[in-house]
C-alpha cells in the first residue's frame, strides 16, 4: 500500500505539537509504519531538500531543520501522499485552510511545523533516505473497519 514520509519539524517538537499531529494522521485511519526522534545532520537536511538548493531561502531552511530534533515518520494508507498534503495544508500557513495542520498551528512559511512528501516518487526517495534501516512490518487489526 502507498506510503508517505511525514516529518514534524523542530518547531513542532519544541512547541509540543507531536501528539496533536500524530493524532490527526492516526484518527484519519492511516497506519504508522516508522517513527524516530532525531537531530538531523546538515548533510541529511541538504540532501532531503536538494531540489530547493538554488532557492534563496535554502540556507535558512537547512538551519531551521537542523536547529533541534525532528520526528521522522512513515504513514501508510490509500492515497496517503495526496491526502497527507491536504491534512498538512498549503506551504505558507497564510494560505493554509483552517482545519489543516499548518492552517491551525502555524503562522510563517519558515516555521510551518511539518513536512509531507509531495508525490509517490518523492515518498519512495525520502523513506529510503530517512529510514535506511528499513521499517517495522505490522498490520493493523482495524483494517476491515477502515477499508471496504
Ligand atoms: N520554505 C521557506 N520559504 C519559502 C518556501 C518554502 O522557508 O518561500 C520552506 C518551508 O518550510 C517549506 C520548505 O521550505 O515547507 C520546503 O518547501 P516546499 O516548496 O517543498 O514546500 P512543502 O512541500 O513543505 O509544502
Ligand atoms: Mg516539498
Amino acid at each position: 500500500m502507498e506510503q508517505s514520509f511525514i516529518m514534524i519539524k523542530p518547531d513542532g517538537v519544541q512547541r509540543g505539537l507531536v501528539g496533536e499531529i500524530i493524532s490527526r494522521f492516526e484518527k484519519k485511519g492511516f497506519y504508522l509504519k516508522g517513527m524516530k526522534l532525531l537531530t538531523v545532520e546538515k548533510s541529511l537536511a541538504e540532501n532531503h531538500y536538494a531540489d530547493l538548493s538554488a532557492k534563496p531561502f535554502f540556507p535558512g531552511l537547512v538551519e531551521y531543520i537542523i536547529s533541534g530534533p525532528v520526528v521522522a515518520m512513515v504513514w501508510e494508507g490509500k492515497n496517503v501522499v495526496v491526502t497527507g498534503r491536504k491534512i498538512i495544508g498549503a506551504t505558507n500557513p497564510s494560505d493554509s485552510a483552517p482545519g489543516t495542520i499548518r492552517g491551525d498551528l502555524a503562522i510563517e512559511v519558515g516555521r510551518n511545523v511539518i513536512h509531507g512528501s509531495d508525490s509517490i516518487e518523492s515518498a519512495r526517495k525520502e523513506i529510503a533516505l530517512w529510514f535506511p534501516e528499513g521499517l517495522t512490518g505490522w498490520q493493523s487489526s482495524l483494517h476491515p473497519w477502515i477499508y471496504e
